[in-house]
């Protein structure tokens, strides 16, 4: 996902920085702004289970948690507000090919494309629940268009396409011969406000019993006497049965005994005023989230008449995690202009977030410690919104029991586990792509 330009200029004018849009939207505090009192009345100090992190993995995981426990004692600890990390900062696609890694070798190995068959399946079920237990995340059908403009890209997309076919996995190709105007893919998918899904998991959490607690920030979580000691920053502690690790790429300032296999990507948005008439009759409908994979790789969607946009990646960023830099906020509004010639779109709203990432791109779902009682849940890269709540549940499982008891997440969680790079299968796929570029495409056109 790393992007270039050759230009640089500066912003056009200072948007609103800080929280991002769905935050403010919503609500949300300012980072700092919740009193550290307001996390301390009624303070437990021994739980069955203890989740850290008030993201989309860490409130999916309370509520897997309590649906199959009902009368077990569950507090989520969150350092600041729910939302606040990259749960609350997203674009809102709950991607309907959450594991592009195995995208690689579905032709040749039946597990990855029975994988990806399921969680493709498990995406729709997902925003399915949502809509029905978390009420307000606007959940809506949308069709995820990835579309590439260049040879390589649009041969690689058509690749793509055939294997998305081999899965059963609805798509439609749209690739024109004469390579004037982009290939296309299209798949149907679901869009989300981001923030309003956290605060309806929230809501859900709470009325299944978790104590959701904001302004509590874990400081070392270790194996105790029969269970895991938690201690927060403020000194409090609390004493679970086990303890779910959700805090993403925030992971490495905690003390754990062994910490995540994963690196920190930040990443950049910005969302415009609200837009005219004559411009949004220029920009792809309500319903479309637009990934462009040329060049640079970005992606887009309407929302309340904005162009919601972003796509910067950057394994090194200076200031708090909410900072936009000048020089990516003006990188981010060229891109825009290349997306949308001529429009000179401007940003009103920009914000960072960070995400954790393995070098499969796959989650880390895994028990740690002596005991195994400390359950790693982390590192769901740019496609976290559909694959917490695929995952949850496994997490879950293995902080009940230590198993996990669905077949079908216990053979998904072998499959994630079993995965390594695909150099070889990735070379394959490299060289159909340039076969395909000096033959005539065997597909659909
Ligand atoms: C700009 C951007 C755009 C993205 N777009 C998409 C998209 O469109 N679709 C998609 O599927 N994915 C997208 N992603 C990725 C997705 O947002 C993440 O994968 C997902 O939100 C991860 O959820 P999480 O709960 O693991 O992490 P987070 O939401 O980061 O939650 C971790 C929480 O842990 C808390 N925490 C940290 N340390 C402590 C501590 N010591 N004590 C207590 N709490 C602590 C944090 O405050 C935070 O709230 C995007 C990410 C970014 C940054």
């Amino acid at each position: 996902m790393l992007s270039w330009l050759s230009r640089r200029a500066a912003p056009r004018s200072r948007p609103a920085l800080g929280r991002s849009y769905w935050q403010r939207s919503n609500g949300a505090p300012e980072p700092g702004e919740i009193a550290t009192a307001a996390g301390r009345a009624g303070w437990r100090s021994k739980v069955d289970y203890a989740v850290v992190g008030g993201g989309l993995a860490g409130l999916m995981t309370a509520i897997r948690l309590a649906e199959a426990e009902p009368t077990a004692d569950i507090v989520v600890l969150e350092a600041h507000f729910v939302g606040f990390g990259a749960s609350g900062r997203n674009a809102g696609l709950v991607s309907p090919l959450p594991a592009p890694v195995w995208m690689v070798n579905a032709d040749s190995d039946r597990e990855h494309a029975w994988a990806l068959a399921r969680m493709n399946k498990g995406t729709h079920l997902a925003a399915k629940w949502l809509a029905e237990h978390a009420p307000g995340s606007e959940v809506r059908p949308a069709t995820l268009r990835i579309e590439a403009t260049g040879k390589i890209t649009a041969a690689g997309l058509a690749r793509v396409a055939e294997v998305l076919e081999i899965c059963r996995i609805d798509n439609v190709l749209t690739r024109d011969p004469s390579a004037r105007a982009p290939a296309v893919v299209e798949v149907p998918t679901h869009t989300v406000d981001p923030f309003a899904t956290v605060l309806g998991l929230t809501a859900r959490a709470r009325r299944l019993g978790v104590d959701v607690r904001e302004s509590a920030p874990v400081q070392r979580v270790e194996d105790g006497l029969r269970g895991v000691d938690v201690t927060l920053e403020d000194g409090r502690t609390v004493h679970a049965r086990a303890v779910v690790i959700a805090t993403n790429a925030y992971t490495d300032s905690l003390q754990l005994p062994a910490q995540a296999r994963a690196k920190v990507m930040h990443n950049y948005m910005l969302a415009t005023p609200e837009l005219s008439d004559e411009m949004l009759a220029r920009l792809p409908g309500r319903a479309s989230f637009v990934v462009e994979i040329n060049s640079a790789y970005v992606f887009y969607r309407l929302h309340a008449r904005r162009l919601i946009y972003g796509g910067i990646d950057k394994l090194a960023h200076r200031g708090d995690d909410f900072t936009v830099p000048d020089a990516v906020l003006a990188q981010l509004e060229q891109l825009m202009d290349q997306s949308v010639p001529g429009s000179r779109l401007e940003a009103a709203h920009a914000w960072g977030g960070k995400y954790h990432v393995t070098r499969t791109e796959l989650p880390q779902i895994e028990r740690t410690g002596r005991s195994g009682a400390i359950v790693m849940n982390v590192g769901y890269g740019g496609t976290g919104v559909a694959l917490t709540m695929l995952c949850a549940g496994m997490a879950a499982g293995l902080a009940r029991t230590g198993k996990v008891e669905d077949p079908d997440d216990r053979r998904l969680l072998t499959a994630i586990e079993r995965t390594r790079l695909p150099v070889k299968a990735g070379l394959r796929f490299a060289t159909r792509v340039a076969a395909d570029l000096t033959l005539p495409s065997r597909r659909r056109d």
